[in-house]
């Protein structure tokens, strides 16, 4: 595939094997021809984030932008061998839109946003229909600015309680970053070289208040090991951040 070929995001699901031609949504539209400057039979890429990806050139008509697609291949580009889930408590602020693009770029594979006793940040379920996407946007971008095909799926916010079921899946070892423990805890690169890799990894991350002592016994009982991130206190972004990329370091692509 050619350097010269822009990258392009398009809706997820916009992607199909065997398409032809695909009319680029507005937002895409403006990005191939505003920001990105592109006119008829530019080279592109078009990635919807799913993993699939689309070679081909734009169309400018006067009514829209098309793209024709020379094949629509299934790709795994920049994929760890690493399934690495991220739950995280929701920072105020557009700390929280960094953490998605910042685990995107490291590679995390689901984002998990959690809803902690003293949670900074609750979507009320009617909001969900809107941030939601949003959040999934901001991925689905990382991902194609980093040359990932296949962006992390970011779920709808969860309370610890509902995870259960899925805490309990047998091929994944989970940590729990945990700040104010009552006892020493392990430190998470320590953690990490004492096991070989899992095929899953989780970490969790709370919010500025820190997880309380009933969710740090739950972790416990749902087999999350609790680990140190370090002598000093960080804020919710740092730790996600640093604790992916220990993990994606000992366990994943990053050497
Ligand atoms: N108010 C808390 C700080 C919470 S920091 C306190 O005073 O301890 C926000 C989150 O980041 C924590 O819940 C934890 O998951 C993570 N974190 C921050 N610093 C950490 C550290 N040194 N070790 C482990 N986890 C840490």
């Amino acid at each position: 595939m050619s350097s010269s070929h822009r990258r392009v995001v398009v809706p997820r699901g916009a992607l199909r094997p065997g398409m032809s031609r695909l009319v680029l949504p507005p937002e895409a539209a403006h990005y191939a021809t505003v920001v990105l400057r592109l006119g008829t039979d530019a080279p592109v890429i078009l990635i919807d984030g799913s993993g699939l990806v689309a070679t081909g050139h734009l169309e400018l008509g006067d009514a829209e932008v098309a793209a024709h697609l020379d094949a629509v291949t299934e790709r795994d580009e920049g994929e760890s061998p690493l399934a690495l889930e991220l739950w995280s408590a929701i920072p105020k602020g557009d700390r929280w839109e960094w953490i998605l693009q910042k685990a995107t770029e490291l590679g995390a594979t689901v984002i998990q946003p959690l809803h902690t006793a003293r949670g900074d940040v609750r979507i009320p379920p009617e909001r969900l229909p809107s941030r939601l996407p949003r959040w999934q946007r901001v991925a689905d971008e990382a991902a194609r600015q980093c040359r990932r095909a296949r962006a992390p799926e970011v779920f709808p916010p969860r309370t610890l309680a509902e995870l259960a079921h899925h805490a309990a899946a047998p091929d994944a070892i989970g940590f729990a970053a945990h700040s104010t423990p009552a006892a020493p805890v392990l430190p998470l690169a320590l953690a990490l070289a004492r096991q070989p890799a899992p095929p899953r990894a989780i970490l969790a991350v709370g919010p500025e208040g820190g997880f309380t002592d009933a969710e740090a016994a739950w972790f416990a009982t749902a087999n999350f090991a609790l680990v140190s991130l370090g002598p000093r206190i960080l804020r919710v972004e740092t730790a996600a951040v640093l604790g992916v990329g220990l993990i994606q370091h000992a366990w994943g692509d990053l050497g």
